[in-house]
């Protein structure tokens, strides 16, 4: 693995940009707390990533604390990521969890930059920046202070019910900055959500969290992503999910069909072969062997999800993810770079898949 010769200063030209450099590995180690897990203690060279410009995610800056996710998503696009480190994208993303120990005060030294400009940044678009470890390594608070201290404005997507642990502290820093925060959560039958993405915590456990985030005062936009065609795209199943987010206080959802996005097309194929070989040939028709579903599945979806929201009263969207802003802007104390206005607000990633 390609830890053997990091030094300082070592570049992945292979990586993506902005996951570039890698800075030394400290130490490799596990514990009992995660049986199976090696957690690779890293000091990084960079905090803040930039989106590549081709990308179509609607924000420039990404931080990610970790690489690979205990989550262990079949669908993950993320995946891929993982060979850039010599690793594989399956079992390997699921176990082996690099973690950035000196994100924060890396972070903080790239924020007061006179560069920096104080655009909108996304957590939680490579990794879950709540999944367990988090608990072990307590790198979020750190974030959120630094994000805040510096104007700049941010969002938060995560799965983590350990998430509620900030809240205090993100009510906090919505003094002074713009936050979004959204919960992934597309499953309201739990045998199959513990079968398709089995290290995430039971859709009891979020919508909790969407309750807690909602009584905390920010709205919760809810990412019903990925839906997955013939296993959770049934008539009874969305009005389930949608019935339970409604009445945990989620502010809008946003829905899409499964992504098959080489790496994840793989795993998940390779899953649905395991669990549901009569869906193979299915899957292969309607995918034809690209990425989306085929445009009449997401018309048909779309479709439905649009009686749904209506019926559920969901229809927010991203534009919901400016939350909770306890002091008006004139109130707050303005950054150098000038106050933060609607249009730079962070937009919440709107898949991960
Ligand atoms: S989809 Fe998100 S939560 Fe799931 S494995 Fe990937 S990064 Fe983790």
């Amino acid at each position: 693995m390609r830890w053997d010769g990091q030094a300082l200063d070592s570049v992945d030209d292979l990586a993506l940009p902005g996951l570039a450099k890698m800075a030394g590995l400290v130490r490799s180690t596990q514990t009992p707390e995660f049986s199976g897990v090696t957690f690779h203690e890293i000091v990084c060279k960079s905090a803040l990533s930039k989106v590549p410009v081709q990308s179509a995610m609607p924000f420039e800056w990404t931080i990610n604390p970790t690489r690979g996710c205990l989550h262990q998503c079949t669908y993950c696009f993320a995946r891929k990521t993982h060979e850039y480190l010599d690793l594989d994208s399956g079992r390997d993303f699921d176990t082996q969890i690099i973690v950035k120990t000196n994100i924060v005060e890396v972070l903080r030294r790239e924020l007061a930059r006179p560069s920096w400009k104080r655009q909108p940044v996304a957590l939680g678009t490579n990794s879950d920046p709540y999944m367990r470890a988090e608990g072990r390594y307590k790198l979020m608070p750190g974030i959120i202070e630094a994000l805040a201290d510096s104007g700049t404005p941010f969002s938060i997507l995560t799965k983590g019910p350990l998430l509620k642990r900030d809240l205090p502290l993100l009510a906090k820093a919505a003094e002074s900055v713009d936050i979004g925060i959204g919960v992934s959560l597309a499953f309201a039958d739990t045998r199959l959500q513990q079968q398709v993405e089995p290290g995430t915590p039971t859709p009891k456990a979020r919508l909790d969290l969407i309750k807690a985030v909602a009584d905390a005062g920010f709205n919760c936009n809810v990412m019903a992503m990925p839906i997955l065609p013939w296993l959770t795209d049934g008539d009874e199943h969305l009005d389930r999910l949608f019935s339970q987010l409604a009445a945990a206080g989620a502010s809008g959802v946003t829905v899409g069909a499964l992504h098959l996005r080489p790496g994840a097309r793989e795993w998940y194929l390779q899953w649905l072969g395991r669990e549901y070989p009569q869906l193979v040939g299915k899957y292969r028709g309607l995918y034809n062997g690209g990425t989306y579903a085929s445009k009449d599945y997401r018309q048909w979806l779309a479709g439905r999800v649009a009686k749904l929201k209506t019926r559920y009263a969901l229809s927010g969207n991203a534009a919901h993810l400016r939350v909770r802003t306890a002091a008006p802007a004139a109130e707050r104390p303005a950054p150098a770079a000038g106050p933060t206005t609607p249009e730079t607000l962070p937009a919440l990633q709107p898949t991960l898949f």
